[in-house]
């Protein structure tokens, strides 16, 4: 079970006559909506519109009830223009957010959104615009033809794309979040977010505990900073989540805790869906309407931030770094036991399987062993044998054994040879013949 915590603030500014913010405070129903067009069609807009809504979500309390409510809403203030000359033109902007059930017998956050009020997240600390502005600059940047510094000075930067109340029929921008404890919301008119950047919105947010208080520091703020358009807030706090967040950590209990983010938008119904307003849009232009006031843009932040979990392709990475590390541990135990080495164990000439001195954790292993006493080989083939003789394989280990075995038998019999014929004294030739054989090759 989701419980929500909310409050609001409102103020007509240091220079507008007449409010033409309205907003919803009907737990789980919240909304911000701005209007515009002439002396009384802005407050008339926006109040219509806010009504319908919530009349038509009243009636359907759901994902879907919401954005038909916005559709409804559109209509009204659609049907009143045309109904009252004096009101012709007139429009909204309309963000609205409500709790209702998902998938799986849980709840969400259903978000609803035309025009340029905003939708922040406040999670883990760090603020979100989780809602697109339907503004021209903004929809350029979206498309990729200008940056976001490029959209603070556009001269267009006073049209709104899409408003309540323009056309018979509008798309609405439908996504929802999954709420976590700890998680707030704050809905607003641009009469914040032109007067406080998004570092300033984001310090009250994160420092003000209670909803009220937090959205009348805000427009106060705001107020302070010009107060030039009519300044609404609505701040909801989800103060209990049904141990959501706990029961996302137990799915991944074997890593670190998740730190939760937005999910991915889930369209409300067919009539729905995440609208993509970058591409539909300037591919069937529909004429813009002038909004009422001279909005600064500040960058876009990051809208619809990507959940933080365990994902799919983090298990993928895993298991290619355990691949890896394993397929490196396979070379080098490859390497290390690819070869054969003469060596000397005890003082015995053995063939042993590996490196000499070993590699690592790799031990060379007895191959071989030959009987052959090293002392019984030349000093030169001694010398090779005690450092580790390396050969590419055991059958040539087995000749370089046999040659330096031949090669002491020859040894031995050139010395005797030699020996008897021509050395007088036996006490001393036999060594000078033996050390001049040690030289040969
Ligand atoms: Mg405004």
């Amino acid at each position: 079970m989701t419980t929500l915590r909310s409050g609001a603030a409102s103020d007509v500014g240091r220079v507008r006559r007449n409010n033409q913010d309205q907003f919803l405070l009907g737990d789980p129903l919240f909304a911000v909506a701005d209007g515009m067009g002439g002396a009384a069609g802005g407050e008339e807009a926006s109040l219509t519109a806010v009504m319908a809504l919530r009349a038509a979500f009243e009636a359907d309390p759901t994902a879907d009830g919401l954005a038909v409510g916005v559709q409804n809403a559109n209509r009204a203030v659609w049907d009143k223009a045309a109904e009252r000359p004096e009101l012709r033109g007139m429009g909204t902007t309309m963000t609205a957010v409500a709790l209702v059930d998902g998938a799986a017998d849980d709840e969400i956050l259903a978000v609803a959104n035309v025009g340029d009020s905003r939708v922040y997240l406040l999670r883990d600390g760090r603020l979100d615009q989780i809602t697109d502005d339907h503004s021209v600059p903004e929809e350029l940047v979206r498309a990729g033809r200008i940056t976001p510094e490029e959209a603070i000075g556009h001269p267009q930067r006073n049209m709104l794309t899409r408003v309540l109340g323009n056309e018979p029929e509008v798309e609405v921008d439908c996504f929802a979040i999954i709420p976590y404890r700890g998680d707030r919301l704050v809905l607003a008119s641009d009469g914040l977010f032109n007067e406080l950047d998004h570092d300033g919105i984001a310090s009250v947010a994160r420092r003000q505990p209670d909803p009220g208080e937090a959205a009348a520091e805000l427009v106060r703020l705001a107020r302070e900073h010009g107060g030039n358009d009519n300044i609404t807030v609505v701040v909801v706090d989800v103060v209990d989540d049904g141990d959501r967040a706990t029961r996302a950590s137990a799915v991944v209990a074997d890593i670190p805790p998740p730190v939760p983010r937005p999910a991915p938008p889930v369209p409300p119904g067919p009539s729905t869906g995440l609208a993509d307003p970058a591409t539909e849009h300037w591919s069937s232009p529909r004429p813009a309407l002038d909004a009422d006031d001279a909005p600064i843009l500040h960058p876009p932040a990051a809208a619809h931030p990507r959940p933080r979990r365990f994902t799919l392709r983090v298990a993928v990475f895993l298991t290619a770094l355990v691949v890896l590390a394993a397929a490196a541990a396979a070379s080098i135990g490859f390497f290390a036991r690819a070869g054969y080495f003469v060596g000397v164990e005890d003082t015995e000439v053995v063939i042993f399987k590996g490196r000499p001195g070993g590699l690592l954790w790799f031990d060379p292993t007895i191959a071989d062993r030959t009987g052959i006493p090293v002392a019984e080989l030349t000093p030169a083939r001694r010398h090779d044998i005690e450092a580790g003789k390396e050969e590419p394989s055991l059958g040539d280990a087995l000749r370089y054994v046999a040659a330096a075995r031949e090669e002491s038998l020859l040894t031995t019999t050139t010395t005797t040879t030699l020996t008897t014929t021509t050395a007088p004294d036996p006490a001393t030739t036999p060594t000078s013949v033996a050390t001049s054989t040690s030289s040969r090759p």
